[in-house]
């Protein structure tokens, strides 16, 4: 798209141009649809248009990847070899940060100070792959059948072709989340951006071509999500979606009818709980972090602040001191904290949820209002108290900047408000014992409870796995499990002494029993084993 005047939010970022995202545009796999057109949050000017793929589009994009990926042997390349291309990868996203800072604020509206944390996050996550991938992709010795005799042991096989199907509100992150450890455990992908954040997938896939990625093993395709998320469902082996619940859903089930494996993140409405004995000026600092990081547009966000009562008055003046420290802005420096909503759905889904809740008598204690004055869909940091059980804003997710904050008799009251939720994705608890704290998180039925931090010291454990339950998903990213999602185990078993068949001249019924008795023979001994085992450890860390 090559106009004469550039659109304010192209021309004021220094890296960027029409014929830039133009030829970001021409990574894309050409699709039959209309084009897509995308918008700047920040000013809602139309920047570019990418190619939107149809159903057909999808399935040959797979089948192209499929092709590719056997014609470039990437699968048998040893995994040291392709985790030497995430490394270097990660190299060229630190070389090309300026670039990619400036598409991430240019498609999603966010702060510059949030972009950067999301660009941080890559070269992270390709260390841990890097350094511990190629053992989880590696050969594995399990228990055998009859230990001497026999063993047993797990290879693991690339699963095929990935579709990875990533939202618009972390586009670097998300999609990297899924898309490193796929191609790492020796896979094709097909990576399908959300519509309204193609360019950051696509200028992904550049980077990673140039950082050694034999072309074809990873493509990216355009399309709308009704049309493109489905037909991809249809055509991979194993699918990575990250968005809402509802779409989810309907991922999950479409997924089964293939018999296909897939791991989905979902939504959240998650609880942060301050604890009688924590410090409470840094609680405020760390709830406001977690509350507003990405103007609340992040899975992970705290929404449901839980305070003991005793110190409920002072953690929330600290908490709405801190909160209104908070700057808001979407230009291309760093004086900004908070930036744009990403559309006008996501607006009234914020403005909704503050004015159901102020309906029910809620408090508005700082924000609630619509800043146009800094970008059309900007909405204040908003903390609200006297919320009801049943306001939507306590029930459901609003994905935006908007809390409540809510005094509760005990930890115990506390645990039982936190759980009182579909969704299980995150939570955090702030106190001084820390043990204690770590007591009170085992209790929260969440798939990470980070103690005395809101999100970063969990989502950054990269060898621990991150994920939902309830309706915040299934199957788990980071760790092993994030890598192993995408291999197909096989156990290979041999035996030493050949066939275990009953011989011809002992009766059956004394084979059954003899079978029977060295069985629980063994069960006895192991059991012993085990106690003993604790009896030692014991004695030791006495
Ligand atoms: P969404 O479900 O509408 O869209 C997410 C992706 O799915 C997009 O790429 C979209 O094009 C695609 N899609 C849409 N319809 C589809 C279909 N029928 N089949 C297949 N794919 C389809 O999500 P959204 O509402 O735009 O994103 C916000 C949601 O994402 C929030 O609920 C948020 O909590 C969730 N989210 C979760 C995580 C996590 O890690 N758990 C991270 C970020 C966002």
């Amino acid at each position: 798209m090559a106009t004469d005047t550039p659109p304010t939010a192209v021309a004021a970022a220094s890296t960027l141009s029409p014929e830039r995202l133009a030829a970001l545009a021409d990574g894309a796999v050409g699709g039959d649809d209309d084009p897509i057109d995308v918008t700047a949050p920040a000013t809602t000017e139309r920047v570019g248009r990418v190619p939107a793929a149809a159903a057909d589009d999808v399935a040959r994009a797979v089948e192209t990847v499929r092709e590719s990926s056997a014609g470039s042997a990437w699968a048998d390349r040893p995994a040291r070899e392709r985790a030497a291309v995430l490394d270097r990868f990660a190299d060229r996203v630190t070389e090309h940060r300026a670039e990619l800072l400036d598409l991430l604020q240019l498609e999603t509206g966010k702060s510059r100070r949030t972009a950067a944390e999301e660009i941080l996050e890559v070269p992270m996550a390709c260390q841990y792959l890097v350094g511990s991938g190629p053992a989880v992709v590696g050969d594995e010795r399990r228990g055998a059948a009859i230990p001497g005799l026999t063993t047993a042991t797990v290879t693991y096989d690339p699963v095929g072709v990935v579709g990875v199907i990533s939202p618009w509100n972390y586009p670097m992150t998300l999609a990297a989340a899924d898309v490193l450890p796929a191609l790492l455990a020796g896979n094709g992908v097909v990576l399908k951006p959300d519509e309204k954040t193609p360019y950051t997938a696509l200028a992904l896939a550049e980077l990673l071509e140039a950082a050694g990625l034999p072309e074809g093993v990873l493509t990216v395709v355009t399309g709308r999500g009704e049309t493109a998320g489905p037909a991809l469902v249809d055509h991979v082996d194993h699918v990575a979606f990250t968005g809402s619940t509802e779409t989810g859903r309907a991922v999950a089930a479409r997924a089964g009818q293939n018999l296909i494996d897939c791991s989905l993140e979902l939504g959240g409405n998650n609880p942060l709980v301050v604890l009688a004995d924590a410090d409470l000026e840094t609680a405020a600092r760390g709830a406001v972090q977690a509350c507003f990081s990405n103007a609340g547009q992040l899975c992970l966000s705290a929404e449901r602040l839980y305070v003991v009562e005793s110190v409920y008055d002072a953690f929330l003046e600290a908490f709405v001191r801190e909160t209104d420290r908070l700057t808001l802005g979407t230009a291309y420096d760093y004086d900004a904290d908070v930036g744009s909503l990403i559309d006008a759905a996501q607006l009234d889904r914020v403005r909704s949820h503050v004015d159901d809740a102020r309906d029910r008598g809620a408090t508005v204690e700082t924000g609630g209002r619509h800043r146009p004055d800094v970008a059309p869909h900007c909405f204040e940091p908003t903390v609200l108290t006297d919320v009801e059980s049943d306001a939507t804003v306590a029930c459901a997710e609003t994905f935006g900047p908007v809390v409540s904050v809510t005094p509760v008799a005990d930890a115990d009251a506390a645990v039982t408000a936190a759980n009182d939720s579909p969704y299980g994705l995150n939570a955090s608890v702030w106190c001084g014992d820390t043990a204690r704290g770590e007591a009170v998180a085992r209790r929260i039925d969440c798939g990470t409870v980070c103690v005395n931090d809101g999100i970063l010291s969990g989502w950054g454990a990269r060898d621990a796995p991150m994920g939902g339950v309830g309706d915040s998903g299934i199957g788990r990213r980071h760790g092993p499990e994030g890598i192993r999602r995408f291999l197909e185990p096989r156990t290979v078993s041999v035996s030493r002494v050949g066939p275990f068949v009953f011989p011809d001249r002992v009766p059956t019924g004394w084979i059954v029993a003899g079978s029977l008795a060295a069985a629980s023979g063994a069960r006895r001994v192991s059991g012993a084993v085990r106690r003993a085992t604790r009896r030692v450890k014991r004695t030791v860390s006495d």
